[in-house]
């Protein structure tokens, strides 16, 4: 597309900048305007040096190559045992429970106690992954693209999918869904049409790693050990009518209240430490998880297009607003191919101002996925070069077509409720 070219110069640094009208002018040199609306990060400001540091050495300990392959470093291994000791806590409330009630007398009391501690259990009790209702695309609605998958999954060692589910977000993600920990795979219809074919096998790649490296079934524990102390945390805190009583002034502290009061205390405290010793373990660990998908897509798909496929998904906002655009006003364009022609017309300069502000956020816009100019960099240090799954553009249309009819039932879905 043709744009009026105009030159402006930058006002910190003199720098004469491109101005194109439909993108945020900016410039490269000093940084000038690169984030126009920064995010409000109330987050303290010792908290972002201690995940600044983190990001800073995990990085650095990668580029030297210190870490070779997944497997079990200090501090998954932390987050993992941390993890099954507070998942014991429902388990050892589910036998208390059962043992009051076996051999605790008179009946009427172990009733009233046994019942307090299996509802507690109950409470706690760790969950299966679930799947929202999804659009599910099976084996056989979608042959050429299940081959794919499998390809891919072959290459990288990981579980075939069982299905895929379809959704309207600018996302792909990998799940283990129910107890038996099936693989589904999440294909986000605004990020994958905008995917060049060998960009589609690189995060293929990646999510299929994370199945491989075992992260889901980490952050699955993990999940559920937050599940725990939340729930430790609503049972031991104040509860509404507590604070009424105090506000009107009708409680006198008598000793069961004044106890109650300091069990929550030290229940709470205790609570809020472990879970912040959680979340920093699990900052480390998921960064972690991500480099090493990062290295197996590059693997896979090659580096150069494993990092040109992580810079597509700084457009995902670009792609799903286009989507958004073409279902609320109806043209002969379909929402599909608004998305990538949204996709395809942003300047790399544009893109290149997306990265430098996930650069400038550092950790903060998603705390377990590292900056994604780190990750780019990284792939491009200790680059493999050949690819071991190679998709051709051809194929890579054949499995649009696949998609064409359940993609069809998602928009008409999220058209309704807009
Ligand atoms: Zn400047
Ligand atoms: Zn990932």
């Amino acid at each position: 597309m043709q744009s009026a070219e105009e030159i402006t110069r930058c006002p910190d640094c003199g720098q004469q900048i491109r101005v194109d009208r439909r993108y945020v002018t900016w410039c490269e040199k000093c940084d000038w305007n690169v984030d126009p609306t920064p995010l409000l990060d109330l987050t303290p400001a010792w908290r972002l040096r201690v995940e600044q540091r983190l990001v800073d050495s995990l990085y650095r300990e990668l580029e030297q190559g210190a870490i070779h392959r997944p497997g079990w470093d200090a501090a998954r291994i932390s987050a993992n045992l941390l993890s099954v000791l507070l998942l014991l806590l429902p388990l050892a409330a589910f036998l208390t429970g059962t043992a009051l009630l076996v051999f605790y007398r008179p009946l009427w009391l172990s009733i009233i106690l046994a019942l307090l501690a299996l509802t507690i259990a109950f409470v706690l009790r760790p969950r299966a992954g679930q799947l929202d209702d999804h659009q599910l695309v099976h084996r056989e609605q979608a042959p050429e693209l299940f081959a794919v998958l499998d390809e891919v999954a072959e290459a990288v060692g990981a579980r075939p999918a069982a299905a895929v589910a379809l959704t309207d977000e600018a996302n792909i993600w990998y799940h283990q869904v129910g107890w038996r920990f099936e693989p589904v795979v999440g294909i986000g219809l605004p990020l994958w049409i905008g995917l060049r074919p060998q960009e589609r096998v690189a995060i293929l790649a990646h999510e299929f790693g994370h199945g491989r490296h075992g992260d889901l079934r980490s952050s699955w524990l993990i999940g559920n050990a937050h599940s725990v102390l939340e729930g430790l945390l609503a049972t031991f805190s104040e509860s509404p009518l507590d604070q009424a009583r105090r506000e009107w002034g009708v409680e006198e502290l008598s000793g069961g209240t004044l106890f109650s009061r300091m069990v929550n205390a030290t229940v709470g405290a205790v609570v809020r430490g472990l879970s912040a010793v959680l979340n920093r373990l699990e900052l480390r660990s998921g960064q972690r998880n991500e480099y090493l998908a990062d290295r197996r897509a590059g693997e896979v798909a090659g580096s150069e297009a494993a990092a040109h496929a992580l810079e597509r998904t700084v457009l995902a906002d670009t792609s799903y607003d286009a989507m958004l655009r073409a279902l609320r006003f109806p043209s002969e364009l379909s929402p599909l191919d608004a998305v990538r022609r949204a996709v395809t017309e942003v300047p790399a300069r544009e893109i290149e101002r997306r990265l430098r502000v996930s650069r400038i956020h550092g950790t903060r816009t998603d705390a377990t996925h590292p900056p994604t100019y780190l990750r780019t960099k990284l792939l491009r240090t200790r680059p493999a070069t050949s690819a071991r799954v190679v998709l051709g553009t051809d194929r890579s249309r054949a499995l649009d077509r696949e998609l064409m009819e359940p993609a069809e039932q998602v928009l008409r879905e999220l058209k309704a409720e807009l």
